[in-house]
């Protein structure tokens, strides 16, 4: 996504003659970039060789999934739905995790049924039904612990996960009590230990935290897991300043870990992967004048984009056309939605704006429109993909007729 003669370009496209086609809101991804952020993972964790299971909430399409399993990957999933989804797009089975605090009865008789690689448990009631289902079925299940590691992720406290007062996982004494229960289980086999501390991490730190407890947790379980599930989390850069997640020095980390323990590595990578893909285009419905700001009004919302009203998290906003007048003004970004949480960001020194103008609210790929909703019976966007410089369309803008 580059400015050509002052314009927003994607693979050479005009974007704006994107939003003029396919009017807005509209999602628009780059396979380019998606690529691109496969293939950094896998340079820089080569020596490791993991399993990258991709984590399917970030971004469910199925044409994404399809690009995704191309290049090989796995896939991590929290709902029979999203089993259905990667298995339609292709991916294997044999590289399926399925992660979760609540998987129901009918999602793991059907994960079951599919062979899938891992079974992620997380509590004692959940490996004590699909022990139960595994018998039922006279099948011996592959299954993984997940350790609630009390790591402090260091992100917004909404996405944390591996902290005591979170839900997610088990702690220590009742997950060497699971691996006592699963040891002996003629239906069970353990092959995992998974782990996933929350989401958008910037430092290493918390990883090596985790890393630390992991192996810990080995000595004392005095258990050969074949796979070590470190998940995903890895932090990408939204302010524009280069301050995401350093992978050279997370992968140090775990060669350090490996030399204590083998054991594959997986990954389940989910923002990372998707989250710098996309943009969300959106126009300038109104400016109106405000006490010390003036409110831009953009047909975008927190419908279509929830992270800002969800965790507060912030988006860069950038025009489609860039002016370099002297003349700036002081913004407030918002959707048209009656709630006040439905606001994109505050800004000083922007270029001034008019009505009509599009912008691009920037890194939306990942839970951007897994996370949309259809609240005030507003349609979910349509989602085209840039491919090799030519237009694909991934998902129509739902029609308002289908939501009355
Ligand atoms: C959400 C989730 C992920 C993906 O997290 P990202 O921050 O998007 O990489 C991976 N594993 C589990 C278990 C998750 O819940």
């Amino acid at each position: 996504m580059i400015y050509r003669k002052n314009k927003l370009t994607i693979d050479h496209l005009d974007i704006s003659k994107i939003a003029r086609k396919y009017k807005t809101p509209v999602y628009c991804y780059s396979l380019r970039k998606i690529k691109e952020n496969i293939q950094n993972i896998k340079t820089h964790f080569k020596n490791i060789n993991p399993l990258i299971c991709y984590a399917v909430k970030a971004n469910p399409n199925l044409g994404i999934l399809r690009e995704i399993k191309k290049n090989n990957l796995g896939a991590d999933v929290v709902s029979v739905g999203e089993l259905m989804k990667a298995l339609k797009a292709g991916i294997s089975p044999k590289k399926i995790v399925f992660s979760g605090v609540g998987k129901t009865f009918e999602e793991i008789e059907y994960a079951i049924n599919k062979n899938i690689l891992l079974i992620n448990a997380e509590s004692k009631s959940e490996i004590l039904q699909i022990e139960k289902i595994a018998k039922k079925k006279k099948k011996i299940v592959d299954v993984g612990i997940r350790l609630n590691p009390n790591t402090d992720a260091k992100t917004l406290s909404q996405i944390s996960t591996g902290k005591k007062e979170n839900k997610f996982g088990v702690n220590q004494k009742i997950f060497l009590q699971l691996v006592n229960i699963v040891k002996k289980s003629q239906s069970l086999n353990l092959k995992c230990l998974s782990v996933h501390i929350g989401s958008q991490i910037l430092s290493y730190k918390p990883y090596q935290k985790m890393l630390n407890v992991v192996n810990k947790i080995i000595k004392l379980s005095n258990y050969n897991f074949e796979y070590i599930d470190l998940g995903g989390g890895m932090g990408i850069d939204y302010n524009h300043d280069q301050s995401k997640l350093d992978f050279y020095k997370y992968s140090k980390e775990i060669k350090k870990f490996l030399k204590n323990n083998h054991c594959k590595i997986i990954f389940e990578p989910g923002r990372s992967i998707v989250g710098n893909s996309a943009i969300l285009i959106t126009k300038v419905i109104y400016i109106k004048e405000g006490f010390k700001k003036d409110f831009v009004i953009l047909d975008a919302a927190m419908n279509d984009l929830m992270r800002p009203a969800l965790y507060g998290a912030k988006h860069m906003i950038i025009p489609l056309s860039k002016i370099n007048r002297k003349s700036k003004k002081s913004y407030e970004f918002v959707g048209p939605i009656c709630e006040s949480t439905d606001t994109f960001s505050i800004v000083k020194n922007y270029q001034k704006l008019n009505e009509k103008d599009f912008l691009a609210i920037c890194d939306v790929g990942a839970y951007g429109v897994s996370l949309a909703s259809n609240y005030n019976i507003r349609p979910k966007p349509p989602e085209i993909l840039i491919k090799n410089s030519k237009i694909q369309v991934l998902n129509k803008r739902q029609k308002i007729s289908d939501l009355i």
